[in-house]
């Protein structure tokens, strides 16, 4: 409790962000994929308020450590580049990876974001750009076999020869697709059947576009930047492995086996708060919505100010725990929108308000995202970035 400060919440739980292990994690996946080529680029992602991780506080982190920053939506776009312009910071290469609007892309060119063409619709806009008097730096999403954004390479020489056509205010600098299946398997037949599509989609592209090769390629996310060296390409783009998680347990164990050691990835993230009362109820008491628990002898409760408004599911209800003072505290009955009650009759000595650890380290105990994750059947990026946007993110260092 000492060691918190004044400045954290008080009723409210928080989320620290650890700089260095944000660092040290871009170092890693870095290290990983160099022994590629020279001029090899690795980009992170930021999408979904940076896995929940908060994402100015942790742009400020990782702006001019990574050579690219995607995101899924414009508005991210601009929140960076007004970020780089308050700060003084030069700008980043910006990448949308998301669906822009017409007129979202003509903003977007003005501020210098690349966009990605993933879809019908962009053939209208050449006269937009034209009249705005500005070019648009897009990369081509190929679905390789997602089923999602992105043209088949047998459409695109009809639905994309407009980049031809205008060619005076397209810019086309990459092509880019996204594995379906990297994550779920330690075999990888179906990702290499993927950049065989790939492949042929970029020479069709090339074709298409009169070119004779495209300067930036980009496949890999997290999983497939290190258990499927063909696929990194120019660039790869780290999301959830930025945040030290691992994407799926056999994606580790294919690393074990592809890789010469093993990357540490270091989880950036822990939630605490403080109790908002610590009290004892006496046996026979009834604990949260629907009585599901009952104490059977007297118990020490906190009451702390977190919920599923939050992001702490419900599906946790009788099951989880949290860390207090170094010792595992029951969630007792139903998670409630705002609240948890906790037994803490074993894990404090008195009634004084006590610091709580709902994910990370608390002396010998640490509680991870994937622990939680699999008790809320789900999996670590779902229960990430559905963290509350209103929770506070405190950038710290270790
Ligand atoms: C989310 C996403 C990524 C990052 O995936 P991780 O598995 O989190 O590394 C990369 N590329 C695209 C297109 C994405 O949507």
């Amino acid at each position: 409790m000492d060691s918190v400060s004044l400045t954290y919440p008080k009723n409210s739980s928080w989320l620290e962000i650890d700089a260095s292990k944000l660092r040290s994690n871009i170092e890693a996946f870095r290290s990983v994929s160099t022994q590629s080529s020279p001029s090899f680029r690795v980009g992170t992602v930021l999408k979904g308020n940076a896995y929940g991780h908060g994402l100015v506080p942790t742009l400020a982190v990782v702006h001019g450590l990574v050579d690219v920053l995607y995101v899924i939506t414009p508005q991210d776009a601009l929140v960076i580049r007004a970020f780089e312009s308050t700060k003084g910071r030069p700008p980043c290469k910006i990448l949308v990876l998301g669906a822009t609007e017409p007129e979202e892309a003509v903003l977007l060119a003005s501020k210098g974001v690349d966009m990605v063409v993933g879809d019908t619709g962009w053939d209208r806009m050449g006269p937009v750009l034209r009249q705005a008097g500005l070019v648009a730096r897009v990369h081509v999403h190929i679905d390789s076999g997602l089923g999602r954004e992105g043209f088949a390479p047998a459409h695109i020489p009809q639905a994309l020869a407009f980049l031809k056509r205008d060619a005076d205010v397209f810019d086309v600098v990459g092509s880019l697709s996204h594995f379906a299946n990297t994550e779920d398997v330690t075999e990888q037949s179906y990702a290499l059947e993927q950049l065989q599509v790939f492949e042929r989609g970029c020479e069709v592209l090339c074709a298409t576009l009169g070119v004779a090769s495209l300067c930036e390629r980009h496949f890999a996310a997290s999983a497939a930047s290190l258990v499927l060296p063909p696929a990194r390409f120019d660039c790869v783009r780290i999301g959830l492995g930025l945040y030290g998680l691992w994407p799926s347990s056999e994606t580790r164990l294919s690393a074990k086996i592809v890789l010469p050691s093993l990357p540490a990835l270091k989880p950036v993230l822990s939630w605490r708060c403080r109790s908002q009362a610590v009290k004892w109820l006496p046996a026979g008491s009834y604990v949260g919505y629907g009585c599901t628990y009952r104490c059977d002898q007297d118990t020490r409760v906190a009451v702390l100010p977190v919920g599923y408004f939050d992001g702490y599911p419900r599906l946790l209800s009788s099951k989880a725990h949290v860390l207090v003072g170094g010792v595992r505290a029951p969630v007792l009955g139903r998670v409630m929108m705002n609240h948890i009650v906790v037994d803490v009759t074993r894990a404090t000595k008195d009634d004084s308000p006590l610091l709580a650890t709902l994910v990370g380290s608390d002396g010998p105990e640490s509680l991870s995202v994937e622990t939680l994750a699999g008790w809320a059947q789900t999996i670590n990026y779902e229960f990430v970035t559905r963290l509350g946007a209103h929770l506070q993110r405190i950038v710290i260092e270790t």
